[in-house]
């Protein structure tokens, strides 16, 4: 499969760069002292070395030009883009004028297809042509405890099997597993997430919404076996988001197995509450999300 690219957004994704840092800046550009987002290092190297990664900032040519070379040799990107590359936008409803960035420039350019791209950013807005690429990040403001590199490198990760990133729900992603384990996962759209956890037993505990239930690996086969009679996406791996109709069939699903006498009691009591959740999924609006192997 083709390497993923990344196409990585600047200002408050990877620096923050302000004429009054709060505090000793890592390096100065222009009149700017720059703050480095913690883990940005790290980041960088394993990105570099895992996947093709691009630079595109709605900033001046000139600004990036002068910031990049303090976080790494500037070659090894696919290429740095400026402002110059984006679409100008003005947003009727706010009277605003935007720098959007149209990734079918990508295209056009490199002539890849935009399957295996991401787009990471701040600002949504800028990505409004193809939310379906884009990875939003909390904007970076200097606070030293921000963790959100290390923890995007892990969920970057997630893709590496997946053909076509773009149908994948991004949103939330901090509150995903990013350790390749199979899951099944109830979630609430871009809130608190509940889930379902299937663990390999002696399997190290990864970063999770404190009220998830834990399915050991026997338990996550029957409902595993259930979910993939129901459905043919439990095999793509990552978030798979049901329709309505299908968390009804879920539920039904469920409840079938959970009255069925050949099944032990222990495997029955779970399938009632996987019902339980499904349904409840399908009254609240709630999103069910299912992560395959
Ligand atoms: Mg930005």
């Amino acid at each position: 499969m083709r390497k993923l690219l990344v196409i990585l957004d600047l200002d408050e994704t990877l620096i923050h760069a302000t004429l009054t840092p709060s505090r000793s800046p890592d390096f100065r550009v222009l009149d700017y002292g720059v703050l480095m987002r913690p883990g940005l290092g790290a980041f960088l190297e394993e990105l570099f070395t895992r996947y093709e990664v691009a630079l595109w900032t709605a900033s001046t040519k000139e600004y990036a030009n002068a910031v990049l070379p303090h976080l790494c040799d500037p070659q090894r990107f696919l290429f740095v883009w400026s402002r110059e590359r984006c679409v100008n936008r003005r947003i009727v409803e706010l009277d605003e004028w935007v720098y959007v960035k149209d990734l079918k420039k990508v295209k056009r350019s490199t002539g890849r297809s935009l399957d295996r791209v991401v787009l990471v950013d701040d600002s949504p807005e800028k990505a409004q042509r193809q939310y379906g690429n884009y990875i939003r990040v909390e904007a970076y403001e200097g606070d030293p405890g921000d963790r959100e590199l290390p923890v995007l490198r892990q969920f970057l990760r997630s893709f590496d099997p997946v053909a076509d990133v773009r149908p994948i729900e991004k949103r939330g992603w901090r509150s995903r597993p990013t350790d390749g384990v199979p899951r099944l996962v109830l979630g609430r759209n871009g809130g608190c997430y509940y889930e379902f956890q299937c663990q390999p037993k002696g399997h190290d505990y990864v970063h999770w919404h404190p009220d998830s239930l834990f399915l050991d690996d026997d338990h996550f086969r029957v409902a595993a076996d259930l979910f993939q009679s129901q459905s043919t996406s439990f095999n793509a791996y990552g978030p798979t988001r049901y329709a309505d109709g299908q968390l009804t069939r879920l539920h039904d699903g469920f409840l079938r197995l959970a009255a069925r006498e050949d099944v032990a009691p222990e495997y029955r009591s779970i399938a009632k509450e996987l019902g339980e959740l499904a349904r409840r999924c399908h009254s609240t609006g709630e999103v069910l999300w299912v992560l395959g192997p």
